[in-house]
């Protein structure tokens, strides 16, 4: 059994993404990033603070775009509007949740698919459903890069989630589709979840509930990848119980450590991809 280090792995991805805004600068081009915040959700500043010092450590400029709880949908498509028309912004990212009078969807779909830094746009989710090259939501794609970095096969092989939400679940499934695995998605209609999880080679958990992967789920061998994230009194806790599941397992992913790291990575990486496909453009 290997525990993935997400960690390590991300740190390698930050040092070379370094060396990419290095060159990128000495051509004149200071990737840059905005981040628009609506209302005062708590987790959410977490995440925003997380990811503006990832973005300080790599030389990548951010802008916070702070917006009142009781922010108009005609206000916060302008502000899009006018970070979409800025030539200095290469990525746009609107943090969930936002208050539920506005729509995210549409908001969404207002960021332009060069902007989309979180691949939440349907245009770049038609590209994935495509196999196409685009922005792809950074949690499934940062796993698809473990699965690279492991060297870990996914042709032929049954790829199992549990979760089917529009940032985690359902690009995950695509991703390995085009990485041509047989993909089951499940969820919470799913029946004899127990019988399907034990045939998987590959299972992701993208629920959201502490430890509710156990052992009898898993078949001998699998690759586990734990996406939950679960806040309790006594810490952070996946979706996996790790003690047990990783005596079956062939590979797995830690919590703290695994997926996390590598999300806000390949945020980064996007930033820097979409700075690139601007030099393209001059
Ligand atoms: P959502 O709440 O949007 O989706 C949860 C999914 O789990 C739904 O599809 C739901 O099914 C399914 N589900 C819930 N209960 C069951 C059950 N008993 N059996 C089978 N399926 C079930 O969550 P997200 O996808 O946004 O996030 C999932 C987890 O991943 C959370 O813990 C979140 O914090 C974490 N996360 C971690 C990230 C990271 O970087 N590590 C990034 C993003 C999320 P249904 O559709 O039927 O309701």
């Amino acid at each position: 059994m290997e525990i993935i280090d997400g960690k390590a792995l991300a740190k390698n991805v930050r040092e070379n993404l370094k060396q990419e805004v290095e060159n990128l600068k000495k051509e004149g081009i200071i990737p840059k990033f905005a981040v628009i915040l609506v209302g005062s959700d708590k987790a959410s500043q977490i995440y925003v603070k997380n990811k503006n010092k990832a973005s300080e450590e790599l030389g990548i400029e951010y802008e916070e775009v702070l917006l009142g709880e009781e922010t108009k949908m005609s206000e916060l498509l302008e502000k899009i509007d006018e970070l979409n028309n800025r030539n200095d912004i290469h990525g746009i990212l609107l943090q969930s949740p936002i208050p539920k009078h506005l729509d995210i969807n549409k908001a969404f779909k207002r960021i332009l698919p060069s902007k989309d830094i979180d691949g939440f746009n349907p245009e770049n989710v038609g590209k994935l459903c495509l196999n196409q090259d685009t922005f792809v939501s950074c949690t499934p794609y940062g796993i698809m890069k473990m699965f690279e970095a492991y060297n870990i096969p996914l042709e032929g092989k049954h790829a199992v989630i549990i979760g089917r939400s529009n940032i985690v679940g359902k690009p995950m499934a695509l991703s390995l589709l085009n990485k041509n695995a047989t993909v089951t998605i499940c969820h919470s209609k799913t029946k004899n979840l127990k019988e399907i999880t034990s045939n998987a080679d590959i299972l992701v958990s993208a629920i959201g509930k502490k430890h509710f992967v156990t052992a009898d789920m898993v078949k001998q061998g699998a690759v586990v990848i734990d996406v939950g994230i679960n806040r309790t009194e006594d810490g952070i806790f996946g979706d996996v119980d790790f003690e047990n599941v990783k005596e079956k397992a062939s590979y797995i992913t830690p919590v703290p450590g695994g997926v996390g790291p590598m999300t806000v990575a390949m945020l980064m990486n996007n930033v820097v991809k979409s700075a690139k496909m601007k030099k393209l453009e001059m």
